[in-house]
């Protein structure tokens, strides 16, 4: 694709590299047929090669974000399923990020949109205020119906049962159960710590018993993908700071073998924060060594290995490829390979490479087009005749969990349970064995 920047222009690296970016497409719209928004729409503005024309335009232009560009960027899920089926290598992701700070910085929204977008970036990334707005929510439960649109969606999000805060989260170090193979940091994350406490603690099971050394590190604390996503580039790069921070300390103390995400909205992150923190020279080496380090925690069991599975599980999982994963950091074998190993029956999700509208605050945001894929990845998910559903995405799993009608559950979850971990609460209690009383013998006994 021709872009006509000026040498002032790119004289910014964010321009420079938006540019390389946009000179990679040309303009094929292969994209287009994967991309979960066109797909609902039909509108070539809510693809990715239109996408990419309505942010060449405001970057060549050096204008602010109009209206329509801040509607087709903010209906993208950045799911990164163009990103998969490009042919040209176009690093959509890198771009759309930039047209979202561009927006952040040069658009200014409606008011209920700015507050909604304030409360989501105030609270989420931050355990104990999101604990405490669950908590509120339930009380205000009995009137969500008065509440406007989005609100009513977020009201309808929160769940009716809070877990109480797990002591997996503070910071300490779990030893390795035998003689230790690795040493790895886990981020224990924010917002899933504190709606499914049970993962961290189903991941740190399952890690030490294969003998990983578990890190959780003082300072550590959300990776900042969810404000990053709403185009609040200076938080994001705060959050990234501190992270990287937190576990530099442990590189230069007893050492990292590998830093694991078990959300790979948060995976994906973790492995950008070398372009994200590039232009830091305070940062900049420390957060490439950081992304180095980075893996999801499936990548991690599939290089050590399952240990012997205790027993063949009688499930039929679905599993379901959040785009984070299989778009984001390109896994996708690894996770089904294991649940294999582990004993598990899987089963196929027609039109796997579509998003489920979850995308981090999507479906809050923007719950008329997350809704549909929702309904349309719960209506794939049942075709298959499962009695189970595996997602490595806290997202995910919330976006899908209510309405499926089966289990949904951390891959994780399920290793653990089958190499000796407890039976996932999520599974309920196993089917009772119907005994036929004995015949009394002669003595009657
Ligand atoms: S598939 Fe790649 S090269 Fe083709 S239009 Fe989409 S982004 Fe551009
Ligand atoms: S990231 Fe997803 S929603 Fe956004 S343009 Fe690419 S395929 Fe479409």
């Amino acid at each position: 694709m021709q872009t006509s920047f000026t040498l002032a222009q790119l004289a910014d690296p964010d321009v420079a590299e938006s540019e390389k970016i946009l000179r990679s497409c040309v303009h094929c719209g292969f994209c287009t047929a994967t991309c979960p928004t066109y797909v609902l729409t039909g509108d070539e503005l809510d693809g990715p090669r239109g996408r990419i024309y309505l942010i060449k335009d405001m970057l060549e232009g050096d204008r602010p974000a109009s209206a329509v560009v801040a509607r087709h960027i903010d209906r993208c899920l950045s799911c990164l399923a163009c990103m998969t089926t490009c042919p040209s290598g176009v690093h959509y992701m890198h771009l759309v990020d930039y047209a979202r700070r561009r927006i952040a910085e040069t658009f200014r929204r409606p008011l209920v949109d700015r507050l909604l977008r304030r409360l989501l970036v105030e609270v989420l990334p931050h355990p104990g205020p999101f604990r405490l707005s669950l908590r509120l929510s339930r009380l205000a439960r009995p009137f969500a119906g008065l509440l406007p649109g989005r609100l009513r969606t977020l009201m309808a999000l929160a769940p009716r049962a809070i877990p109480r805060a797990s002591p997996v989260d503070r910071p300490q170090v779990f030893a390795a159960e035998g003689p230790r193979r690795l040493r790895a940091a886990l981020l224990s994350g924010c917002a899933q710590q504190v709606l499914k406490p049970g993962i961290n603690e189903a991941t740190i099971r399952l890690l030490t018993r294969h003998g990983v050394e578990v890190v959780v590190a003082r300072g550590a604390g959300c990776c900042g993908s969810l404000v990053h996503h709403l185009g609040e580039e200076e938080r994001a790069l705060a959050a990234a700071r501190a992270n990287v921070a937190a576990w530099w300390r442990e590189i230069e103390g007893e050492g990292l073998d590998a830093i694991v995400a078990n959300a790979s909205g948060c995976g994906t992150t973790l492995k950008d924060y070398g372009f994200m923190l590039r232009k830091d020279p305070a940062w900049a080496a420390k957060a490439a060594r950081v992304s180095a380090l980075a893996r999801d925690v499936t990548e991690v069991m599939a290089e050590m290995g399952l240990k012997p599975c205790v027993a063949p599980r009688p499930l039929r999982v679905a599993y379901h490829s959040a785009c984070s994963m299989q778009h984001g950091q390109k896994l996708d074998r690894a996770p089904r390979a294991l649940l294999a190993a582990a004993g598990f029956e899987l089963a196929e999700i027609p039109e796997g490479h579509l998003c489920c509208g979850s995308a981090g605050t999507y479906n809050i945001l923007q719950p008329q087009l997350a809704g549909p894929l929702r309904d349309r990845k719960i209506a794939n998910i049942r075709a298959t005749g499962a009695t189970a559903v595996a997602a490595g995405n806290i997202g995910c799993i919330q976006q899908l969990e209510a309405g499926l009608g089966i289990p949904i559950l951390h891959t994780v979850e399920l290793l653990d349970w089958a190499t000796g971990g407890p039976r996932p609460p999520a599974l309920g209690d196993p089917p009772q064995t119907i005994r036929t009383p004995r015949e009394p013998g002669p003595s009657g006994a």
